[in-house]
């Protein structure tokens, strides 16, 4: 026993000699390492060795397993260093990790609004950024003398035509009754601008998306039919919706629509002011003075119109509680969405 123990040792010296790569390591460590290896089979044997000669044999096992073990431990180390910074390259690093690029939450809320209200026969317009204060004022009915038009809320442009960044996307509703006939179905999503202080809840430059519908016969249950339709695709089946009368110099009757607080479920908390409810979007029915200026008898037709703030649905939806987060393009919040 002792001669193959010796014999063993022999064998394992001149395959370590002859390892000069990772694979040689692993073969070494099958011939002479595992159950079926050439070490364990004399520790099998052990127990038909005499009861007197078992200690010493024993010992000698042991010696020449922890001599195989620590060469194979040296051999590995040494060779799976060597394999991993081949040409100076560390294999060992961690990948690089391929980010896909999404698009931004505001323009995702728009799609899927503009989405919801295209399959429900609206059709989308556009118009400039850059208008004049006939469009974004005069003909939607504002008085001269309304606040709006004050420099507090509005960013004129200092020119002799008096341009202003609109404040609102309604000024397209104006192109887009002086250009088409009634029936007339569009969604008029776009960047508005006021200036306005900046903080949690308010930006000087924001999205809304505004709709219009003109034809004869239109009324304010179609209004609060579509809405509701709407509101219930956007936020789901159970959510509960209400109509509250409110102030538009371009619609009458007007109105704005909540939603249940999705935060607090009603009962009041820091994000609805403690009422329960939200205010999602701002309608009416089309005034007959903005149908007139644009050249539709108000006799004849009937029209109403609506507009929702983009960042507020965004908001809702993703659970994010400060419009700035949406416009520091910081990735960690950028790549949740
Ligand atoms: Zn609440």
């Amino acid at each position: 026993m002792l001669d193959e123990i010796n014999k063993i040792k022999t064998e394992i010296e001149a395959r370590l000699s002859e390892i000069n790569n990772a694979d040689g390591v692993e073969k070494f460590r099958l011939e002479f390492l595992v159950k079926k290896g050439s070490i364990q089979t004399l520790f099998d044997r052990l127990k038909d060795v005499p009861k007197e000669e078992k200690p010493l044999i024993g010992k000698e096992l042991n010696i020449l397993r922890n001599f195989a073990e620590e060469n194979y431990n040296l051999f590995k180390e040494k060779f799976e260093q060597s394999r991993e910074t081949v040409s100076g390259i560390d294999l060992t690093l961690p990948g690089r990790k391929e980010f896909t690029g999404s698009l931004h939450p505001v323009i995702q809320t728009m799609r899927e609004m503009n989405d919801i209200f295209i399959k429900m026969g609206f059709s989308i317009a556009e118009g400039p950024d850059i208008e004049d204060e006939y469009h974004n004022f005069d003909a939607l009915n504002f008085p001269p003398d309304h606040p709006a038009r004050d420099m507090q809320d509005t960013f004129f442009i200092e020119s002799p035509q008096k341009l202003l960044l609109r404040t609102h996307t309604s000024p397209v509703q104006i192109r887009v009754m002086k250009g088409m006939k009634p029936p007339i179905r569009c969604i008029m999503p776009g960047r508005v601008y006021r200036n306005e202080a900046i903080n949690a809840r308010s930006l000087a430059e924001f999205h809304q998306i505004e709709g219009l519908y003109v034809d004869k016969h239109v009324t304010f249950a179609e209004l609060k039919g579509t809405l509701i339709q709407f509101a219930k695709k956007m936020y789901g089946e159970n959510s509960k919706f209400r109509f509250r009368p409110s102030f538009f110099p371009f619609t009458e009757p007007s109105a704005e629509l909540d939603i249940t607080c999705f935060l607090c479920g009603g009962e009041g908390c820091r994000v609805c002011k403690h009422s329960g409810w939200l205010e999602i979007a701002g309608c009416g029915m089309v005034h007959p003075n903005v149908l007139k200026e644009c050249g539709i008898d108000p006799e004849v037709y009937s029209g109403y119109a609506f507009g929702f703030g983009i960042e507020r649905v965004t908001m809702l939806r993703t659970g994010i509680d400060d419009i700035r987060l949406l416009y520091e393009n910081d990735v960690r919040v950028l790549e949740q969405f």
